[in-house]
């Protein structure tokens, strides 16, 4: 079954919170998320229900939204939040459809097919302005990114609704960097 994504992370890629532990209880007291569900989906996340601050931590785009919160007698999507175990490998996740990515200095778009199989780590030159990014610096433009820590909200269509910034200064306070965000269709 298809699953829509919007997925947190830390802005550079091999940078993680160190207490995953710490996230989810500063999660918890701003009302982001509320009690651990029991989802056997995968062993080696843990999920929470959505908490009663959610939709303004996560505004959604269109008036009066229709969400459920909860899982449904009969299996409609519902949203909650998974967090992953803090990975020592910087995995790039995308969809299914290959995604070009900008400069972040020229905005040129990058139709390089080899970029999708690059290391995160990679320098790339812009042919167009010749400067010099690592592959995690570009312009992914919201449509994928690096990490070896993802949050992700399940059941987010596409630019449907977006993380507020008090949300993302939270979880900041617990990485020596900013955080991003970007969409998944799979
Ligand atoms: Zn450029």
């Amino acid at each position: 079954m298809a699953l829509s994504q919007l997925l947190l992370h830390p802005v550079i890629a091999h940078i993680a919170p160190t207490d995953m532990s710490a996230v989810i209880d500063d999660l918890q007291q701003i009302g982001f998320i509320a009690h651990p569900l029991s989802l056997a989906i995968d062993k080696t996340a843990v999920y929470y229900q959505v908490g009663e601050h959610f939709l303004q931590l996560v505004p959604f785009l269109g008036c009066s939204p229709f969400i459920h919160t909860e899982p449904t007698d009969d299996n409609s999507p519902f949203c909650y939040v998974q967090f992953p175990s803090v990975s020592n490998t910087v995995q790039f996740i995308h969809g299914l459809t290959s995604t070009f990515p900008r400069c972040p200095h020229c905005k040129h778009t990058l139709t390089d097919q080899h970029l999708l199989n690059s290391h995160w780590n990679d320098q790339y030159i812009c042919p167009t302005c010749q400067t010099s990014s690592l592959l995690y610096q570009l312009n992914w433009r919201q449509a994928a990114g690096f990490s070896c820590c993802f949050i992700t909200i399940n059941n987010i269509y596409q630019h449907e609704a977006v993380p507020d910034i008090k949300l993302l200064k939270l979880l900041e306070k617990h990485t020596p960097c900013s955080w991003n965000y970007f969409y998944l269709h799979r």
